[in-house]
């Protein structure tokens, strides 16, 4: 059990989708059998559905399998083996009492782990200098269960740390933002000639920015800095904040081009990981697959239309998330991309318009506003 999925994350081409795609319809076979047999609310919506996981032979028989929404792990604890076998059980972003559940069992994690590696080399994002990180994120505590945070520190392996410092630290009277703290650290880092590497929300980067353009503060970080960002631009729909002048305020604020700034995507209900390439393009992955469906009909529509984003993957055993449906509108791209992947790319668009959902980042935003 697990033959194909183990197959599919040993692949050394990571955007290689056209000769992996028998594969990957393997490894989803697999584990959807695997969640029937082991997680009776699993086999009770396959059952409804009158879908069988062992009839699943093709790409077009994985359309039909029956997809879980986002929300139902808000709702639902669906864990396919005992506890015990879980080193992780990750919970999303979202208002108390709003956050899924997800159980991570061992080999899903090694799975997830050599997906990073690949994908990290691929996007050159390792590096033996040690950098001074910047986390516009949550100091790390045993009250934050929270899958970002843990996201946010998992990231400072990649090169050796000189120093790390937290956008929001824990006090005792809770998370407090502290940005004149990271302010401090760009200038200092700035002035000894260490290379930065900035981590988290983009509207914590954003703000900061912004403000230290007010101030006339003009930096030139070490060309080896890297701006990464993750956590969802949702919140800039609102603000109507475009990428391209995101970038251009890196460019004048610290000095950072625009092809040092790496953007990642992924969700805890799906833990892919998404990185955009150097003209800030998600391809698709050879570990999942993107289905994007039409909001009424629900049926996958062609390339280049928006509809909801269904996205696919076998890695997970712990927690049925073979096919998870979310509530953003997204369009997937196939026409070619000048940095000479043919992979697929996904153009996330936003949420629908759902009030009583609360991102992280709204979350985020609140906490600025104390
Ligand atoms: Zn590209």
């Amino acid at each position: 059990m697990g033959r194909y999925t183990r197959k599919l994350f040993s692949r050394r081409k990571i955007y290689d989708l056209e000769r992996t795609n028998e594969i990957f319809v393997k490894a989803m076979r697999e584990n959807a059998i695997f969640h029937f047999e082991h997680n009776a609310d699993y086999k009770r919506i396959l059952d409804e559905a009158s879908f069988n996981p062992r009839d699943i032979q093709s790409m077009e028989d994985l359309f039909q399998l029956p997809f879980i929404p986002t929300l139902y792990y808000k709702h639902h604890e669906m864990f396919s083996m005992s506890l015990k076998r879980m080193p992780i059980k990750a919970t999303s972003s979202g208002t108390s009492g709003m956050r899924s559940k997800i159980g991570m069992d061992i080999k899903s994690l090694w799975y997830g782990f050599k997906m990073v590696v690949r994908t990290f080399k691929y996007h050159k994002l390792w590096s033996l200098r040690p950098v001074t990180y910047i986390i516009f994120g949550y100091e790390p505590h045993k009250s934050n269960q929270a899958g970002i945070a843990k996201t946010a520190n998992g990231f400072t392996f990649v090169a050796p740390s000189r120093k790390k410092v937290f956008a929001i630290k824990y006090t005792k009277d809770g998370y407090v933002v502290d940005l004149e703290r990271v302010k401090q650290a760009l200038i200092e880092a700035d002035k000894k000639h260490r290379p930065v590497r900035t981590i988290g929300f983009p509207a914590y980067t954003y703000f900061l920015l912004k403000e230290m353009k007010s101030e006339g503060i003009r930096l030139k970080l070490h060309k080896k800095s890297k701006i990464t960002i993750g956590g969802g631009w949702k919140q800039f729909y609102a603000e109507k904040v475009d990428k391209e002048s995101f970038y251009a305020l890196v460019k004048e604020v610290l000095g950072v081009k625009d092809t040092n700034c790496v953007e990642f995507f992924g969700a805890v209900e799906h833990p892919i990981l998404y990185t955009d390439c150097r003209h800030h393009h998600f391809h698709i992955p050879v570990y999942s697959r993107v289905v994007i469906r039409d909001i009424d009909t629900l049926e996958p529509l062609p390339h280049g239309q928006m509809g909801l984003i269904n996205l696919m993957t076998p890695m997970v055993k712990a927690t049925p998330l073979l096919s998870v449906m979310t509530d953003d509108l997204g369009i997937l791209h196939n026409e070619g991309c000048k940095c000479g992947e043919k992979s697929p790319w996904l153009e996330i668009i936003g949420r629908v318009g759902i009030k009583d959902i609360t991102t992280c980042a709204a979350g985020a935003e609140k906490l600025l506003d104390l």
